[in-house]
Formats: structure tokens, sequence, C-alpha cells
């Protein structure tokens, strides 16, 4: 039976979104974290773009030292030939790309105006597989943008072609939102069984169903007899009104009603860290947790009205799916409420060795004390807010990676 993989693509889509950003060091611990969670893939960025050339080398580095293992990273780029040279120019050990072109008549028409044409769009993303391929990929992914509103016999096309040239995917993006569940599923079940290869889903939020669009398109490529891999983004941020949210799809691929009983994960994921990752990825985007998220929002577990307090106090499991310990809630959080000695881009070896003092973190000298403080200022520089025990740790653990995540050298 077919499996459901996720590959989480908040460092690429997640970015992308309008107002908000992460630094490289951010974009590394959430990469750390979709790790030990269990997911399959982190669309960890862009290598044809010169501002993440370090830290995409530097976070292949920490998979080859086992840091990040077995997770896969794989790199965001176009279609185009050009656009795959200079990926492996930029990060020439990356082995893991999804390569993107539109293929609606919108977008064919709309962007391209006249300038290519249908067969265009399929020689340009087959001469990039070749070259992608040539270069030593190991798995390339082939994207159809706006594939919701492109015609199904042309879809299949593309996707055959992808499959000839060797492309080990066909992502299918609902790219503006535009599926719904009943629609998404006829698609995704067309094209597996039409084209031969694994289904990603790509889902938006425009219209309020991208977790329901995800399952029913997962669905949809298992009963055409293929993988389906889902994409995801931590707390659902992404473009416009956001990506299917990785807590909540997971919950929805194994707490919702009969789902699990075919349609079952690759792997196992360690919901447990749900907790840890939301509120993380929160604080780094400046994004609060919606009051009402799913499974992470303050109000997942809380109960007021009498009869629902009174039925979940009897037992949990008549007002409430799942269980706030299987998401790693429950634990008390400490927050100081007397003085408080922060890390900043101008803080001093004192306070600095106080904060590591209380991470339990020691140095063999005064000297590394002193190189890993201006690390973490660096860190600070670039983040704009106090860092988290975890960012100051991996700083102490690796700051030869954390020296190249933190060079940033413009127009050289
Ligand atoms: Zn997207």
């Amino acid at each position: 039976m077919p499996r459901i993989y996720i590959v989480d693509v908040t460092n690429r889509d997640g970015v992308q979104t309008a107002k908000l950003g992460l630094s490289k060091l951010e974009k590394t611990i959430i990469n750390i974290y979709l790790n030990e969670m269990g997911i399959f893939q982190s669309e960890f960025g862009f290598p044809t773009t010169k501002h993440e050339q370090n830290y995409l080398q530097a976070n292949l580095e920490l998979a080859e030292m086992g840091v990040i293992k077995p997770m896969r990273l794989g790199g965001w780029l176009r279609a185009i030939i050009g656009d795959v040279e200079l990926a492996f120019e930029r990060v020439p050990q990356i082995k893991h790309l999804n390569l993107s072109i539109s293929t609606s008549d919108q977008m064919i028409e709309g962007k391209f105006k006249g300038k290519k044409t249908h067969q265009d769009i399929i020689n340009e993303m087959t001469a990039a597989v070749d070259a992608a391929y040539a270069h030593g990929a190991e798995s390339v992914g082939v994207n159809a943008e706006d594939a919701s509103r492109t015609r199904t016999n042309y879809l299949i096309r593309f996707g055959q072609a992808a499959k000839e040239h060797g492309a080990s995917r066909l992502r299918y993006c609902d790219t503006l939102g535009y599926d719904n569940p009943f629609t998404i599923y006829k698609m995704a079940k067309e094209l597996a069984e039409g084209v031969g290869l694994p289904i990603e889903i790509h889902c938006h939020g425009d219209l309020g169903m991208a977790v329901a669009n995800s399952i029913a398109g997962a669905k949809g490529a298992i009963d055409g007899g293929q993988d389906a891999y889902i994409n995801t983004t931590i707390n659902g941020i992404g473009e416009r009104a956001g990506n299917a949210d990785l807590v909540a799809t997971i919950l929805a691929i194994t707490k919702s009603k009969d789902f699990a009983a075919k349609y079952q994960l690759g792997n196992h994921i360690d919901l447990t860290r749900s907790w840890k990752i939301a509120k993380f990825t929160s604080y780094a985007f400046g994004v609060p947790l919606a009051i009402n998220q799913p499974g992470v929002g303050a109000n997942a577990f809380a109960h007021e009205s009498g009869i629902h307090a009174d039925g979940v106090i009897k037992d949990p499991y008549n007002y409430e799916l799942y269980g706030y310990q299987e998401l790693g809630r429950g634990e008390p959080e400490f927050v100081e409420t007397g003085r408080e000695i922060c890390t900043g881009e101008y803080s001093g070896i004192s306070g600095f060795s106080h904060v590591m003092g209380k991470m339990s973190v020691s140095f063999k000298d005064r000297e590394q004390a002193q190189k890993i403080l201006e690390l973490v200022r660096y860190a600070n520089v670039l983040s704009h807010k106090p860092l988290v025990e975890d960012q100051i740790i991996f700083i102490a653990r690796y700051p030869a990676i954390a020296k190249k995540l933190l060079t940033l050298t413009p127009l050289e």
C-alpha cells in the first residue's frame, strides 16, 4: 500500500511570505527540529540565491555530520537550465531538488505573454531535469505551478515527460488555493494513474481548505496507486493565507474519522515535538500562535462551559480527540519575572557567562567563551531579538558552522 510522506516547505514558502522572514540560524534550528520530528524532507531554501549559499552549504555539512539525519534537505529553483547550473555552482553538494515551472493556460498566456508554448514548457522542464542529474542530483521533483488551473491532459503529458527524464515526483501545486477536497482528489488520482509517479500535494489556504485539500489529494494519489507527499509549513505560514499547517496536517492524517485505517504515514512522526517547533517558529517569525490553532493554540485544550468542563474531567475523550501530552504540551514554562540578563548584539562577557551558566554550558577557557559570545552577538544582529536556549547551545556546540551561517558577504 502506498504511503504518505511530509515535505515541509517552511524554509522556502514560509520565508517567501510577504512581511515575514527568518535568519539563517533560525532556518537551521527549524531544520534540526523537523529532523527530530521525523519529517521526510525539508525544502530548505533557494540554491540560486546568493545570500542562501553559506546557509545551504552549512546545513548540508550538518547533514554530513549526522546532526540533520535522516531528513532530506531539498532546494527549490525554477525549471530552467541556467538556474540548475547556477544552483550547482553555488551549492555543489546539493542532492535533492524541486524544479518549478508554470503549467496553466492562465500563466502561460498571462505571464509568459505568448513567448512560450505548452511544448516549450515541457522542453525547458525536461532539459532542467537532465541537467540536475548530470550535476549529481539524487532526487528531482518537478513542480507544476498553478496545476489546479491546468488542463488535466496537459498535466499528464507534462508528468509523463518528467518521468521519462527520471523525475522522482510530480508536485501538484494548488498555487492559488483554488481546489476543494473533491476536485483535488480527482486530479491527484488521475495524475497518479496517468503519470505513474509519486504525487506531491502543495496546497494554499485562500479558501480555508489547505489541510482538507492536502489529505484529499494524498488519498487521490494513493487510490491511484502512488505514494503521496504532502507539503506543509509550520503554523501554516506561507504566501498570502498560508499553506497546510504541519501539525494540523499530521493530526488530520492520524486522527480524523476512518482516514488512518487505509492511508498512513510512511514513517513515524514524533508529534510530541509539535509544541516546541510551533512555539519556536512563532517566535522566529514574530507571529503569535492563533488562540484557536489546532493542537498548539492556547485554547486547543481549554474548557470553560459547564457541560464541557464536567465532561472532560470525567473522561477527556468526551470533548478532546487527542491528548495535550501527545503534542508535547503540559510542562510548565519558566518565565523570568525578576531581573533578566539577555544576550544581544552588544552583550559583554560577564552577562554572557551568566546566561551560559544558567544553561549549564561550560567553556574550556576565556578565549573560547569570547569567541562564542562574538558569534552570539552576530546572530543577534541578524535576528533582532534575544536568542533562545537551543540557538545559543547550537552556536557553542558548532561554532564553525555557526560562523558560516552568520557570514553574509554582499556583492563579492
Ligand atoms: Zn506555495
